[in-house]
C-alpha cells in the first residue's frame, strides 16, 4: 500500500469546502423532490436541517424513505459522516486500516471513508454501500 503524505490544510480546507457545497445541494434537491411529490412536512424539515445541527439531519433521515430521494439521503448521510470525521479530525484516514486515505482519492471522492485498498477488499467481499457518484 502507498504511504501517503497527509493532507495539507490547503487541501483539507478545499475538501471541506466541496463536502460543504455538496451538502447544500443535496439538501436542495431533497427538498425540491419532497416539495413536488407532496410531502411539505418533510420538505420544511429539510429546510431546517440546513441551518440546525447534524443531530437533526440524522432524525430527518431515519424518517425520510422516500424511494426517489433514498439515493440523495444515502449521499447526505455520508456527507454528514465526513464532516462529523472534518470535525474530530479523522479525515481522510480510513476507518478499517487506519491508514491515510491520500488526496487523490479524496480530491475524486470527498466523502471517501475507506482507503482504495480497503475499499477493494470490502466490494470484492459483497457486502458494500452505493458506489461514489462522483
Ligand atoms: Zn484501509
Amino acid at each position: 500500500m502507498v504511504n501517503t503524505v497527509p493532507l495539507s490544510s490547503d487541501q483539507l480546507a478545499e475538501l471541506t469546502a466541496r463536502i460543504a457545497s455538496r451538502k447544500e445541494r443535496l439538501l436542495e434537491e431533497i427538498r425540491h423532490v419532497l416539495a413536488r411529490s407532496g410531502n411539505e412536512r418533510y420538505a420544511d424539515l429539510v429546510g431546517e436541517a440546513g441551518d440546525a445541527g447534524d443531530a437533526s439531519v440524522a432524525a430527518l433521515l431515519r424518517d425520510v424513505a422516500e424511494a426517489e430521494v433514498r439515493r440523495d439521503v444515502l449521499e447526505l448521510r455520508d456527507v454528514v459522516a465526513a464532516q462529523g470525521r472534518i470535525g474530530t479530525g479523522r479525515f481522510g484516514v480510513c476507518i478499517d486500516c487506519g491508514a491515510r486515505i491520500g488526496y487523490p482519492r479524496l480530491a475524486a471522492y470527498p466523502t471517501a471513508k475507506r482507503c482504495l485498498a480497503c475499499q477493494q477488499e470490502r466490494e470484492k467481499t459483497g457486502h458494500y454501500g452505493p458506489r461514489p457518484t462522483l
